[in-house]
């Protein structure tokens, strides 16, 4: 029997994972400037959470859902998003009794969707998120679109941009729903059978259909940008113009309407224009979520947030051409040359390692040549060399990499000597 990684998942390698550290440190740097603290909530939670907020209708809990029921009988689901569970957390901890509100936080982690595998879609990925709960200020869906923004910038993409819409209140939503709903039904036998499910229940997802999204009626749809109240327009003017004002440039969708439900107000997605880049072109999607708290009995809170997968934004890099500089894995690598050499190297690399310094040695019992390639390998700033003739006089043999130059030095006065060296 040969086991395989499950179909839609991927090992990441320890040759790789530096560079997922590498944008996790970014993250958490860009993080921390704008005040987002990191939360953690569970890999699974109850079923009816996702169906309550995402929405029945959407791919996601209609389709994409790895539900499974517990040996209490109760339905659990791997989390397929991070904002419910956000702000389920946000409600049960009361957190919208914080005396700083909004509650800024992000998450970093695995979600779970059954989805058909292809280039940047797999059913385990890592969606890095932020919400900002507890505020109605436009100013702060600004600011979520900006430290999204700045942290492509920051990981060096700089092929792409961001789309922009606004999905409304509630007011402006049934007044385009009845418009939509006006426009699909004499001719909805054109679309597929999920479209047609939807003309009643949720039309607007009919402009989210991947099957059907040539279809001239999508192009012809009623939209919403039209159906806007008063309240709705200023509201996404006043976005806009915080937008403005601190040089963030978008281009204007009316008809993106993003995967879930819970969205109000400002809808974004930050997309890939590189060519290199596949037919998925979505690096990130997020926008306003007025009404979920109460979705799940909390207190009416505003939310605004977004996520982005780590393994987007790697391809994207990759189209890009570009990529991190690795740094080099070793300070030093201790070559020993016989039994006795091998015994004070292992001592040696202890005292090093317990000074500061990221060292390691050989333990294959390989020729000098083949230590010396391994060296290489790690980019070892100094290699020690340590034979029959160092282990009797006391010293050991230290080799800078970059220049080639060797000298002797005492065994009491390594670590001083590899301090300098190292500065
Ligand atoms: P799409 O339209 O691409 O399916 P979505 O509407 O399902 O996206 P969200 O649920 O809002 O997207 O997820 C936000 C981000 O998470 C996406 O922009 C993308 O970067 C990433 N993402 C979503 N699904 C996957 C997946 N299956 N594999 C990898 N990344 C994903
Ligand atoms: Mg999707």
């Amino acid at each position: 029997m040969n086991f395989k990684v499950p179909r839609g998942t991927q090992d990441i390698l320890p040759s790789e994972t530096w560079k997922w550290q590498r944008v996790e440190s970014v993250i958490r740097d860009v993080c921390d400037k704008y005040r987002y603290k990191e939360i953690r909530t569970p890999i699974f939670e109850q079923t009816e959470l996702f169906q309550r907020t995402v929405g029945d209708t959407t791919d996601i809990v209609t389709k994409e859902m790895y539900t499974f029921t517990d040996r209490g009988n109760r339905s659990m689901t791997l989390r397929p998003e991070g904002t419910a569970p956000v702000v389920r957390s946000y409600v049960e901890n009361k957190m919208f009794g914080y005396a700083d509100q909004p509650v800024k936080v992000y998450y970093q982690g695995p979600m779970f969707r059954y989805e058909r595998q292809q280039a940047g879609r797999y059913r385990q990925f890592v969606q890095f998120g932020v919400e900002a709960i507890g505020s109605a200020d436009p100013a702060i869906d600004a600011e979520v679109i900006s430290l999204a923004m700045e942290l492509y910038k920051r990981v060096g993409l700089t092929d792409y941009k961001l789309v922009l819409n606004s999905l409304g209140d509630k007011e402006s939503r049934i007044a385009h729903r009845e418009a939509l709903i006006a426009h699909f039904k004499p001719s909805i036998d054109e679309l597929c059978g999920d479209c047609q499910a939807r003309l009643e229940k949720n039309p607007l997802r009919i402009l989210d259909c991947k099957v059907d999204r040539e279809h001239p009626l999508m192009q012809s749809a009623p939209s919403l940008a039209d159906f806007l109240n008063e309240e709705s327009a200023a509201y996404f003017e006043k976005v806009k113009g915080h937008l403005d004002a601190i040089g963030i440039p978008y281009e204007l969708d009316p008809n993106l309407v993003r995967g879930l439900d819970y969205y109000n107000h400002t809808a974004f997605e930050i997309m890939s224009t590189s060519s290199g880049f596949g037919a998925i072109t979505t690096l990130c999607g997020g926008g306003r979520y007025n009404g979920v708290a109460e979705e799940i009995g909390g207190p009416a809170s505003p939310g605004v947030g977004y996520a982005l997968s780590i393994e987007r934004l790697l391809l994207a890099m990759e189209a890009e051409g570009k990529s991190f500089t690795k740094d080099a894995d070793l300070d030093v690598y201790i070559v020993t040359l016989e039994e006795d050499a091998h015994r004070k190297g292992f001592k040696l690399l202890n005292e090093l390692r317990n000074a500061g310094i990221r060292a390691d040695m050989d333990y294959m019992d390989r020729k000098m040549k083949a230590q010396m390639k391994s060296a290489d390998r790690f980019k070892a700033k100094t290699v020690i060399v340590i034979g029959e003739d160092e282990v009797a006089d006391g010293v050991v043999q230290l080799k800078n990499m970059a220049d080639g130059s060797q000298e002797k030095v005492a065994d009491s006065t390594i670590v001083t000597a590899l301090h300098e060296k190292l500065k």
